[in-house]
């Protein structure tokens, strides 16, 4: 997804909306083992400072994603705000290294690490289907959601088992 700033260029001190939607890029979700199950839709608004371009907005998408706890995938919506500097590469070098920005050539800025970046920290380090998801049996690992298994799960914590092999 590419932001065409040729007008907004020659107008410094001024806004621009845009308007987003890509289709969000797989490889980025894939060490999740995810999936976009929707577009990446929102806004952003860019002004021109006159030597960068600074852009705030809103995200949202679906993505598909297995639950940590019974590992069924499930769509978790994402809503998260997008905030962007872009900087023409010839004034890259006025601009502190250690920010994040985006260095374009042209007229167009390709935003598109900044999309996936916005809506991969927005997700959950241990998403979970439901609340109340009652996970894989340890012991035989059935999915407890379907059904129930009849293991007898062993409640002793083995720190305190391994206490009483001492004695
Ligand atoms: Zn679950
Ligand atoms: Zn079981």
């Amino acid at each position: 997804m590419k932001l065409n700033l040729r007008r907004l260029k020659r107008h410094p001190r001024e806004s621009e909306e845009f308007l987003i939607s890509s289709p969000g890029n797989v490889q980025f979700l894939d060490q999740l083992g995810g999936d976009f199950a929707a577009p990446i839709e929102g806004g952003v608004s860019v002004e021109n400072t006159g030597s960068m371009f600074i852009g705030q907005g809103r995200l949202k998408t679906k993505v598909q994603i297995p639950c940590s706890r019974c590992l069924q995938e499930f769509i978790y919506p994402v809503e998260t705000e997008l905030a962007i500097v872009l900087v023409e590469g010839e004034k890259s070098s006025l601009v502190n290294p250690n920010e994040d920005f985006v260095s374009f050539d042209g007229d167009e800025a390709d935003i598109d690490f900044e999309l996936q970046q916005a809506i991969f920290m927005a997700l959950p380090i241990r998403p979970v289907c439901n609340d109340d998801c009652q996970g894989l049996c340890p012991i035989c690992g059935q999915n407890k959601n379907a059904q129930p298994c009849s293991c007898q799960e062993d409640k002793t914590d083995p720190r305190w088992a391994k206490l009483r092999d001492l004695r």
